[in-house]
């Protein structure tokens, strides 16, 4: 519904959004510090004519467009942070701020939804109900959304339904992939210190090793996805960070390690723990060593609501036509709307910038993508939100 309507403005607000995003591309922000860029995302809704609220959950935007009558409440998200890492594309737009990227597309959400809801504030008097627009913090890191939750983001008035979107690398541009169920994994954290004596690389038997016994861990650990869980459920367990030892003839007394374990569901999430500890236990006891381990619960996996979903992949073939909207496969990517599609019915959707079939990695220094996804992202959001109020 409304769908010439929204392509028109779509056009007209794009240059504007092009504007924006190279603009935030330019000055990016780490997570938890995205000052000037939820500054900008404020003046830009208020010039717009958008009622905004600002320092929800740290740095959290909300702009509240409110329909000509009653109706229900929809909220469409979008995150604001950076990553630390220095920028190798050559673009001319390039990060102005050296170590700090914007490698995930963060930048391209944020100007996709400050689009939308221009195009929503232009068709308000049309609409009926309430869009909320989220910009929230710290996406990368601890979890803004779930701060701005706390906040009171979902109330006032309450939300009936959440959307959100990813530019994403392993899609192809100009589509879109939509899946009801679990789409995004919990992304936990663990980190290991093994604790052996240490001495003289020529006479290990005066000393307990940590540096074999870290290496015997890791390989172990591997059998805990293949041979432990249930096959038909999926799980990935890394070992990311190992560190021990200074050089090449002294047996050193410790080894720490970091790494990420992704999982779809609750069994599963403390299951791989319990079975990573059962390992550390028998190797190191064995050697007469000692190990801590602690694991970081970091968010929730993301299951998207059916109904959302069918709402978002009927607006999605409205705006790209139905050849353009693919079913996403599950990702062990984390994504923290986790916590809003606990809250509300919600689903989250994935906007292709895959180019001939060649996939984008996010958070490499080479993340790049044309900006025509913004339209896609835009409308997408527009289309399903406009669909939403109407329909329901
Ligand atoms: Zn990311
Ligand atoms: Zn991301």
């Amino acid at each position: 519904m409304l769908t010439g309507e929204i392509k028109l403005r779509i056009e007209k607000y794009y240059p504007r959004g092009v504007e924006l995003r190279r603009h935030i591309h330019q000055y990016p922000e780490l997570s938890g510090r995205e000052v000037e860029t939820a500054g900008l995302v404020a003046d830009t809704l208020r010039e717009a004519g958008i009622e905004v609220r600002t320092g929800i959950g740290g740095n959290g935007v909300l702009g509240i467009v409110r329909g000509g009558k009653p109706g229900k409440t929809v909220l469409l998200r979008a995150d604001m942070d950076a990553l630390e890492l220095n920028e190798a594309a050559d673009v001319p737009y390039k990060s102005k701020k050296p170590g700090i990227m914007h490698a995930c597309g963060h930048d391209g959400h944020t100007a996709a939804l400050l689009m939308a809801g221009m195009v929503l504030n232009d068709l308000k008097d049309r609409l009926p109900g309430t869009v909320k627009l989220m910009f929230q913090p710290a996406e990368e890191t601890t979890g803004g959304a779930e701060r701005m939750i706390e906040a009171g983001i979902l109330e006032d008035p309450s939300v009936d339904a959440a959307f959100g979107c990813h530019l994403w690398g392993d899609a192809e541009e100009g589509t879109v992939l939509v899946k009801a169920g679990p789409v995004m994994a919990s992304p936990d954290e663990f980190r290991i210190t093994i604790k052996g004596s240490g001495g003289h690389g020529g006479m290990p038997h005066l000393a307990v090793d940590p540096v074999s016994l870290a290496a015997q861990v890791i390989l172990q650990f591997q059998t805990i996805v293949s041979r432990r869980k249930n096959p038909l459920e999926p799980a990935v367990l890394s070992v990311c960070m190992i560190r021990g030892g200074y050089t090449h003839n002294v047996i050193p007394e410790t080894v720490d390690m970091m790494g990420t374990i992704r999982t779809f569901n609750e069994g599963m999430r403390d299951f791989i723990p319990c079975e990573m500890e059962k390992v550390l236990r028998g190797i190191t006891s064995a050697a007469g060593a000692s190990y801590t381990f602690n694991v970081t619960k970091r968010f929730l996996p993301l299951v998207n609501d059916a109904a959302a979903t069918a709402l978002v992949r009927k607006a999605a073939e409205e705006v790209l036509g139905p050849d353009n909207v693919h079913e996403a496969v599950a990702s062990m990517g984390g994504e923290d709307f986790a916590y809003i599609a606990k809250n509300v019915p919600a689903s989250f959707f994935f906007v292709g910038i895959a180019r001939e079939g060649k996939a984008v990695p996010h958070h490499s220094p080479h993340f790049r993508w044309d900006e025509g996804a913004l339209r896609v992202a835009a409308a997408c959001l527009c289309q399903t939100a406009v669909d939403f109020l109407l329909e329901s």
